[in-house]
C-alpha cells in the first residue's frame, strides 16, 4: 500500500526517488517491489474511518498532513495507483501530485472536461495528436466549446490568441508536435497566459514526446503536464496509460474527482507495470535519443532523403531558439521525405526487418510508419499541407537496438530505392 505522504515529499535526487519514494514493504507483507492489489473494494478499519474517508473523498474536509485515510473502492483510487502516483511525481521537475488515466487519451479528454465549461474557449496548437483533435471536433465543440487552432511554429499568433481570446480556460500545447517535431514556446505561452485579463486559462503541455526526462514544463511555469504513458514512461509496447502532472494540489484533486465520474483510472496490473518501468525511464531514453541523433546524422545527405525533421537539425532560427531554450536533447523521433512519394515511402517500409512497420512510439523497439495513410490520414489535404506531413513523409521512434544494425538496415532500404 502507499506509504503515508511525508514533507518535504523527497530529498535525495530523481533516480533515487524513483526507486525508494511512495512504496513502504511493510504494508506489502514485506515484498521488495509492489504487490498487486486487485480489489474493487476495501474493508473499512471502522464505520468512523469510512465516514472520515468519504468526508475527505467528496472534498468536505481536507487530510491532515501524514493522515492514513482508509481506501474506498478502486474506480476512485487504489494502493497500486497511489504507489505509481507517487514514484512518477520526481521524474517531472516542478511536480507536487500527479494523476493516473487509463490511457493518454483518458488523461487528455478528463483535463479539458475538467478545467472547460460549456461556454468557455481554448486555444491548441496545431498539427495536433489525432485523438485530440477527434476529441475536439466530435466531443467538445459540439458540447458548445470555441476551440481555437494555432499552428505551433507561429510564436507571435500563438501569444496573441492566448492573451485576447475571451472566456479562455485553456492553452493546450503538443510539442515537439507529431510528425514533423515542429516546436512551440512554452515559456511565452505562460506569459501570455498570464497577461490574459480576466479567465486566468491554464496552460496544459502534451509532453509525450520528450518528456519527463528531456523537456520540463512545469519548470517553464505550465500548469499542468500530461503523457501518454503508453509511449516513453511504459516503454515497451504492451500497456496503455496516461499521466497528469502539476504543482497545485487543488487541481490534480479535481482531475482525481472527474476520474471517479469517467471511471477511467488506470487498472491495478497496469499500475503495476507503469511502476516497474518507471526507473528506467531515464535508461531508455537517453540510449533511444543517442541512438537517434547517430543515425539521423549518418542519414543526413543520402540522395534518396529530400527532407529530414529532426531537433538537432532544424535550421529555421526561430525553431532553433525555442528548442535551445527548452529542451535537453532531440529525443528518438525523427521523419524524412524520400524522393519518389508515397511510393517509395511504401517500398522503403516495406523492406524494414529489424523495425516494425507499426504507428506508436517511444517503446524499446524500432518503429515506422507512414503518417499520411495512418495517423493523420483524417486530416484534410490542406491540413496536410499546412503541417508538412507529405505522401513521401515516413516517420520513425528509434529503439534500444544496436544503432549500427538500424543504420545498415535503413541505408540498405534507401539505397534500394
Ligand atoms: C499516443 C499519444 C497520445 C494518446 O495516448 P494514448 O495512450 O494512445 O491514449 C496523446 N498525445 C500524444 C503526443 C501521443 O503520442
Amino acid at each position: 500500500m502507499a506509504a503515508p505522504k511525508k514533507k518535504p515529499p523527497y530529498v535525495v535526487r530523481p533516480p533515487t526517488a524513483v526507486l525508494t519514494r511512495g512504496f513502504d514493504p511493510r504494508l506489502s507483507v514485506g515484498s521488495a517491489r509492489p504487490a498487486v492489489f486487485r480489489s474493487s473494494t476495501y474493508v473499512f478499519s471502522s464505520p468512523e474511518a469510512a465516514e472520515r474517508a468519504f468526508s475527505i473523498a467528496l472534498g468536505r474536509s481536507r487530510p491532515s498532513d501524514g493522515e492514513n485515510i482508509d481506501l474506498i473502492y478502486s474506480r476512485l483510487s487504489h494502493p497500486n495507483a497511489e504507489i505509481v502516483e507517487d514514484q512518477v511525481v520526481p521524474l517531472e521537475r516542478g511536480a507536487e501530485e500527479a494523476a493516473v488515466f487509463n490511457s493518454g487519451m483518458a488523461a487528455i479528454s478528463t483535463i479539458f472536461l475538467t478545467t472547460c465549461p460549456p461556454g468557455s474557449s481554448f486555444v491548441y496548437t496545431t498539427p495536433v495528436y489525432g485523438g485530440t483533435q477527434h476529441l475536439i471536433h466530435q466531443l467538445l465543440e459540439p458540447l458548445g466549446l470555441r476551440g481555437v487552432p494555432v499552428p505551433a511554429a507561429a510564436s507571435a499568433e500563438l501569444a496573441h490568441a492566448i492573451e485576447t481570446t475571451p472566456n479562455l480556460k485553456l492553452a493546450f500545447l503538443e510539442t515537439p508536435a507529431n510528425p514533423t517535431l515542429v516546436m512551440c514556446d512554452i515559456a511565452a505561452a505562460v506569459r501570455a497566459a498570464k497577461r490574459h485579463a480576466g479567465t486566468a486559462p491554464l496552460v496544459v503541455v502534451d509532453n509525450t514526446f520528450l518528456g519527463p526526462i528531456f523537456q520540463h514544463p512545469l519548470a517553464l511555469g505550465a500548469d499542468l503536464c500530461v503523457y501518454s504513458a503508453t509511449k516513453y514512461l511504459a516503454g515497451h509496447s504492451d500497456m496503455l496509460g496516461g499521466v497528469v502532472l502539476g504543482k497545485d494540489l487543488e487541481l490534480i484533486a479535481s482531475l482525481r474527482g472527474m476520474r471517479a465520474i469517467l471511471g477511467n483510472i488506470l487498472q491495478p496490473d497496469e499500475c503495476w507495470l507503469l511502476n516497474s518501468r518507471l526507473p528506467t525511464v531515464e535508461l531508455r531514453m537517453t540510449r533511444q535519443s543517442k541512438n537517434a541523433q547517430r543515425i539521423v546524422e549518418a542519414l543526413a545527405g543520402h540522395p534518396r532523403i529530400a527532407r529530414l525533421h529532426y531537433p538537432a537539425l532544424f535550421s529555421d532560427p526561430e525553431q532553433i531558439r525555442i528548442r535551445d531554450a527548452q529542451c535537453d536533447f532531440s529525443g528518438a523521433v525523427f521523419a524524412f521525405e524520400l524522393e519518389g512519394g508515397k511510393q517509395a515511402a511504401f517500398d522503403f517500409l516495406r523492406r524494414l526487418t529489424i523495425a516494425k512497420n507499426a504507428v506508436s512510439l517511444g517503446g524499446v523497439e524500432t518503429l515506422a510508419c507512414h503518417p499520411a495513410t495512418t495517423t493523420h490520414s483524417e486530416m484534410s489535404p490542406e491540413e496536410l499541407a499546412g503541417a508538412g506531413i507529405t505522401d513521401a513523409l515516413v516517420r520513425i521512434s528509434i529503439g534500444i537496438e544496436d544503432r549500427r544494425d538500424l543504420l545498415a538496415e535503413f541505408q540498405g532500404a534507401l539505397d534500394a530505392l
